[in-house]
């Protein structure tokens, strides 16, 4: 076997995929994943572990996949992450543990994800859930969120014996999961829906259509609910606008209420009853990884769709793969152009958007260099869509409806490591932190936070 070469995983074919919601990568039967594993080299001091955010042990797991032994190699991934299917689709391992794997060096990195998504995959068929609590501790946690970094935190304190409740401000759990990333990327019953009822097997209660500081505030829970730590993981939802000309026309969206549209409330589905605009021509204005979702979100609804983008392909922020992928299915990248004006027809819908050129100057404080606009470069894309995938930024609510909570600049919750923040008892993490961020860095947040729960209530 060339040891250098990866595994190659199979995918839908990109002509098919991009007429349908049905997932993109097929993952790895056994022969394959046990012929992958078998280029782990079971490393003494491994690299990947020091790169994986939940510290997985990972040469553990694989030497178990080598094996044959998926229940084993579930329970050593499970000891570290309450969401291996999830993870194995949707983080980014490029940059992450396959980012350090010593077969990087020489060739291509042990596939990590792909294997990860194989254990918990074939694990969810054999009917394997994670190990429970031997004891019960008599203290109640609350949960704010259900998205990675809450779901993580309930998991985590529930292992440890604590009676916890997540409250949930939508009707389903999975925060981003679930509302956010595609269903061609991400399964919602197969796969994100069981990773939940993992979590709630270990015996979290989960409260949805609950928006805290609205139906009930922090204060209450803990004076009057007798909750004695609450750990909130409430994201990053609110979408940020460029605040240019037209942007207000009928046709512009942020690119969360496309999603959401369409994967929570499953509106690609012709029988489903919440609308969803399938536009002809569409502009998807942003480079990360939302942005591609959104775009190839419209490119299935049925769409011809530009990303605008003002940067170059090289600081694109979305995953490569994920780049790779919209690019095979006919997305077109107009890259170093910035959008100026949107148009409307005397109906107040989309006709057309004004871009300008821009070309990269100097570097700015991220250390990528900073695009500045060529003067008289304007063109016109005729479109009949925007969709705005500018970033995100915390929603206020629970900061304004709870004293002595402390946020940033960002609006975002200030918290030290173990999730503490300034209010006694009062734990947070995940995007509600750091800002938009990742999977797996909302995960690190909750089981940090978790810990730190653990402790305060020891020596309370
Ligand atoms: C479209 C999209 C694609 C992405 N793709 C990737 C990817 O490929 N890989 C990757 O690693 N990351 C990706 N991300 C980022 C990742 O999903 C987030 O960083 C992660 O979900 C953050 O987790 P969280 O638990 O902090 O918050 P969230 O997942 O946002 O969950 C927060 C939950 O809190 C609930 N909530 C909010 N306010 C209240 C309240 N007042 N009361 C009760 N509940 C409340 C929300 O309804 C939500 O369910 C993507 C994000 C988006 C939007
Ligand atoms: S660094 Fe790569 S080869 Fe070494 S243990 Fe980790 S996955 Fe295996």
């Amino acid at each position: 076997m060339d040891g250098f070469v990866r595994v190659p995983v199979r995918e839908q074919d990109a002509k098919e995929r991009a007429t349908n919601f049905k997932e993109v990568c097929l993952g790895y039967n056994k022969e394959e994943a046990e012929k992958e594993a078998l280029r782990c080299l079971n490393c003494k001091n491994p690299k990947c572990v020091q790169g994986c955010p939940v510290s997985i042990n990972i040469p553990a797991f694989i030497e178990q996949v080598k094996q044959g032994n998926v229940e084993e190699a579930y329970q050593v991934i499970s000891q570290s992450s309450a969401l291996p299917a999830v993870c194995g689709r949707v983080c980014p391992q490029e940059s992450q543990c396959e980012g350090q794997c010593v077969r990087g060096i020489k060739g291509d990195a042990v596939s990590i994800g792909k294997l990860e998504r194989y254990v918990a995959d074939t694990a969810r068929e054999m009917g394997i859930k994670p190990e429970g609590a031997k004891e019960k501790k008599g203290k109640k946690v609350a949960i704010i969120g259900s998205g990675p970094s809450g779901l993580t935190c309930a998991g985590d304190l529930a292992k440890m014996g604590y009676d916890v409740t997540i409250f949930e401000a939508l009707h389903e759990a999975g925060g981003v999961l679930v509302y956010g990333i595609p269903e061609f990327r991400l399964p919602k019953d197969a796969v994100v829906k069981k990773e939940i009822e993992n979590v709630k097997s270990l015996g979290v209660k989960l409260e949805t259509d609950v928006v805290i500081g609205k139906s009930v505030t922090i204060d209450d829970l803990m004076e009057k609910e007798g909750f004695e730590a609450v750990f909130i993981g409430s994201g990053a939802g609110l979408p940020r606008f460029m605040n240019i000309p037209g942007e207000q026309a009928m046709g512009v969206f942020s690119a969360n209420e496309f999603l959401t549209r369409s994967n929570l409330m499953k509106a690609f589905d012709e029988n489903s009853r919440t609308p969803i605009m399938r536009p002809k021509k569409c502009v998807v204005v942003g480079g990360g990884n939302v942005a591609m979702d959104a775009a190839r979100t419209a490119l299935r609804l049925g769409a011809e769709v530009h990303v605008v983008y003002r940067r170059g392909e090289e600081e694109l922020p979305a995953r490569k793969e994920e780049v790779g992928h919209a690019k095979e299915e006919g997305i077109i990248f107009d890259l170093l152009c910035n959008p100026v004006e949107i148009h409307a027809d005397e109906n107040g819908w989309v006709t057309g958007i004004t871009c300008i050129r821009m070309e990269l100057g100097e570097p700015d404080e991220s250390g990528r260099r900073s695009p500045v606009e060529v003067p008289g470069s304007e063109f016109e894309i005729e479109c009949d869509a925007v969709i705005m995938s500018l970033g995100t930024s915390p929603n206020p609510l629970i900061s304004s409806t709870t004293a002595g909570l402390d946020i940033n600049k960002r609006k975002c919750i200030v918290a030290e490591d173990n999730g503490q923040t300034s209010k006694p008892g009062v734990f947070a993490g995940g995007d509600a932190v750091t800002g938009a961020a990742t999977v797996i860095l909302a995960m690190g947040a909750g089981k940090a936070a978790a810990k730190g729960i653990d402790e305060y209530l020891q020596n309370k």
